[in-house]
């Protein structure tokens, strides 16, 4: 099956039993009628398993070629759960340009029980293997990154990966199974924020996992219901709905985002603008050979270098709203320094390039003569 008619069909059996609804029925329940001690339907209690959440779990498998998927109540529930695989005294390597709440899960929590992360830029695979150890477990990549949209050859760090046999995981949320599928490149986990463009309206909160590994799904299988982060029917219903029009939104949300990318350069009083579709970006390369389109996320500093400049800007947007959060059907600016970001010291973001005056686009699905004129206004 093509990935296009995966976004509505994969994983989805279409036999409600009763009536046979076309899209699975919201089971709103919190547990399930057995004939006799163990004797029900393979549904027991909705921690370890609802059929609402059961066909998004499929449909999440098979959108990124894995054999079993999970979903959390939130991507940080998610990759919560698979920092619950290691002990104290394990190390794991991370992108050091990530998502912000990343960033202060790995540090504030999961340190104080013992795991170490080595934050490293991943352009370059020797200074992972600079890092790697005896107690290395795991390498957490995240592609492009968020919000300075590098790009990391997923398939180079899968080999360092297996050459040492660590667990390769990669947040796959900017991208999408759309543009591209690291479990087909190397890595052995795939996480989501469904949050973003999965679910894609702007409409919930949601985490998935996928794997191939019958093993590491197990234990993954066994961490979700032990500790319970799982996500209701209700939302599990929205995100399938979302799942259905991916390849349409993702299509228009690249188209966009190329548009906003190419104004923004050409703009007297834009600075610096971070799109990986420009053949001068220095991963251009290695996004062509793994993505199938350069997405909707654009980032760009103004050449007045400051964070009233910045704020300024994302004030005057009219169109654009002003929010956390991106993959949504509408546009959004946010203001990393100050909104996504702020949690990292301010240090630490310079380190990678988060400037004051950054300002990041999730571009959306409208007519793209209306973001133009927005931009305009707001930078005039
Ligand atoms: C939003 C986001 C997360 C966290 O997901 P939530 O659903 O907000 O918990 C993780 N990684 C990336 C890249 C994100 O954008």
């Amino acid at each position: 099956m093509k990935f296009n008619t995966k976004t509505i069909h994969g994983g989805q059996h279409n036999t409600d039993p009763a009536y046979g609804s076309v899209m699975p029925p919201i089971y709103q329940t919190s547990t399930y009628a057995q004939s006799t001690p163990g004797g029900h339907k393979g549904f027991e209690y909705s921690r370890s398993g609802n059929p609402t959440r059961k066909a998004l779990e499929d449909a999440l498998a098979s959108l990124e070629n894995g054999q079993f998927g999970l979903a959390f109540g939130s991507g940080l529930a998610a990759i919560d759960a698979v920092l619950k695989l290691f002990k104290p005294g394990d190390e794991i390597i991370s992108t050091n340009d990530l998502y912000g709440g990343s960033y202060r899960l790995f540090t504030k929590i999961f340190e104080d029980f013992g795991l170490k992360f080595h934050f490293v830029s991943m352009q370059d695979t020797s200074a992972i293997e600079a890092a790697i150890n005896e107690k290395t477990k795991m390498i957490w990549v995240e592609t492009p990154t968020n919000p300075m949209m590098n790009i990391i050859d997923i398939e180079a760090v899968a080999q360092v990966a297996t050459k040492h046999k660590i667990l390769l995981a990669v947040d796959n949320t900017f991208a999408t199974p759309y543009l591209q599928q690291p479990l087909d490149l190397g890595a052995d986990l795939v996480m989501h924020s469904v949050t973003k463009y999965l679910g894609g309206h702007s409409d919930l909160v949601m985490g998935g996992l996928i794997v191939k590994d019958k093993e590491l799904a197990d234990k993954l299988y066994f961490i979700q219901n032990a500790s319970g982060a799982v996500c209701g029917p209700q939302d599990s219903f929205l995100a399938l709905r979302g799942i259905k029009t991916l390849h349409v939104r993702m299509q228009r949300h690249c188209e966009n985002g190329k548009a906003v990318a190419q104004f923004l350069k050409e703009h007297p009083k834009v600075d610096e603008v971070y799109w990986p579709g420009f053949e001068e970006h220095p991963n251009h390369e290695i996004a062509k050979k793994q993505m199938k389109d350069f997405g909707g996320m654009v980032s760009f500093t103004t050449k007045k270098d400051s964070l009233e400049g910045a704020v300024e800007v994302v004030e005057k947007l009219k169109v654009f709203t002003l929010a956390e959060s991106l993959g949504g059907v509408e546009s959004l600016a946010g203001h990393p320094a100050s909104m996504t970001h702020a949690s990292i010291p301010k240090e630490e973001r310079q380190k990678t390039g988060i400037k004051d005056s950054l300002i990041r686009l999730s571009v959306g699905i409208e007519d793209a003569d209306d973001l133009l004129a927005d931009l305009e206004q707001a930078l005039a």
